[in-house]
């Protein structure tokens, strides 16, 4: 076990050596890769510290490449970058971008490639597959890259994609991982939790960003993170938002748009509910059970400003939403 992933652990590093050096000093990678990236608006020292690469669209370069430097065929299908069909193996990732995951302490643990025009054809990302390695759930891009900025400012932003992690960065803000499209898993909160207790949630401004933040806030409350969730402008995630507007103006916005879990809940589910009784009750039910997660020894203050800010909005007696979220506590146990 611990040798297999040792022999992927070598090989990706390689890998990610060899695409980076693909990107910037080959003239099919200058021409393709790196003008791709500086479309997009990526600096050549946020590229060089994201360690992002380039594979071309010709099939099996990378995989004859590192067959000559001894890497066997079984090990390279295993971390994902080579597949056999037909007895014939080809690259996985071809005509794509290639962004490195890093782990904690920097070893590249698996990637994500990207197309470089999206079409219904093919999928616009692809993953390295879980292996001993690459174990999806325990991963966050950008960690490695962000783990002092969000021990120093006390405060790590989660936002979707590696490309808002990269865009955040070039702007300043260096405290941001991403869950990559997943949604977030208690393994990803408590190694967030080892370095700070205040978390930022800023997911795109669309339906599926709403519903992808929704799902990891009661994981986080039983963790006892304090968190705050910013709703971006319809249509914009944290990467095209910067690239447009700036750092500053990034800034100011996340200020302005923070909200605590209870006050985001209530005012989705409010706009939702609308004067619909049914509606209402059921509201009131998943708001109780929200403040219910939070664990009272250890944060008795939190949960009664939550209490007392829920039922002002909801327009509920106090004492009667306590001896609810109480049910809810006792029916856990
Ligand atoms: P870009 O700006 O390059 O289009 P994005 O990060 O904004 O990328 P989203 O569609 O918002 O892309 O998706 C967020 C994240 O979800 C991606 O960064 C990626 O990690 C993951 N993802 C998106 N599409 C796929 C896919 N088809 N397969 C696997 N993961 C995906
Ligand atoms: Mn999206
Ligand atoms: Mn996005
Ligand atoms: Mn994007």
């Amino acid at each position: 076990q611990q040798m297999a992933s040792e022999a992927l652990r070598i090989l990706n590093e390689y890998a990610a050596g060899y695409f980076h050096d693909t990107l910037l000093n080959t003239e099919e990678g200058q021409l393709v890769g790196l003008s791709y990236f500086k479309q997009r608006g990526f600096r050549k020292d946020i590229i060089d510290r994201f360690k992002l690469g380039f594979n071309p669209d010709r099939g099996d370069v990378f995989y004859r490449d590192a067959l000559a430097h001894g890497y066997s065929a079984e090990v390279l299908e295993r971390a994902g970058l080579a597949k056999n069909r037909n007895g014939i193996y080809h690259d996985v990732y071809r005509g794509r971008v290639i962004f490195p995951i890093h782990g904690m302490t920097g070893r590249i643990l698996g990637f994500g490639a990207r197309i470089l025009r999206t079409t219904d054809k093919a999928p616009k990302y692809i993953n390295t597959p879980e292996n001993e390695l690459y174990v999806k759930s325990r991963v966050l891009y950008g960690m490695y890259q962000s783990r002092q900025a969000i021990g120093k400012l006390d405060e790590c932003l989660l936002v979707e994609g590696y490309t808002d992690v990269i865009s955040l960065h070039q702007g300043g803000v260096e405290n941001v991982v991403a869950s990559s499209g997943t949604s977030l898993t208690e393994d990803q909160l408590r190694l967030i939790g080892q370095l700070t207790k205040n978390l930022t949630i800023l997911y795109d401004g669309d339906p599926a960003g709403i519903k992808a933040a929704l799902r990891g806030l009661d994981m986080a409350l039983s963790q006892s993170f304090n968190v705050q969730l910013v709703l971006l402008p319809e249509g914009e995630d944290p990467d095209s938002f910067v690239q447009k507007s700036g750092a500053a103006r990034f800034h100011e916005y996340i200020k302005s748009h923070k909200q605590d879990v209870i006050s985001f809940r209530l005012q989705v589910g409010m706009t939702d509910a609308g004067d619909d009784p049914v509606k209402r009750s059921k509201l009131v039910n998943e708001i109780a059970e929200s403040i219910s997660r939070i664990n009272k020894a250890e944060d008795f203050a939190l949960q009664s400003h939550y209490i007392k800010l829920a039922a002002r909005r909801l327009d509920v007696d106090e004492a009667g939403l306590i001896n609810l979220i109480n049910k809810y506590i006792r029916d856990r146990i």
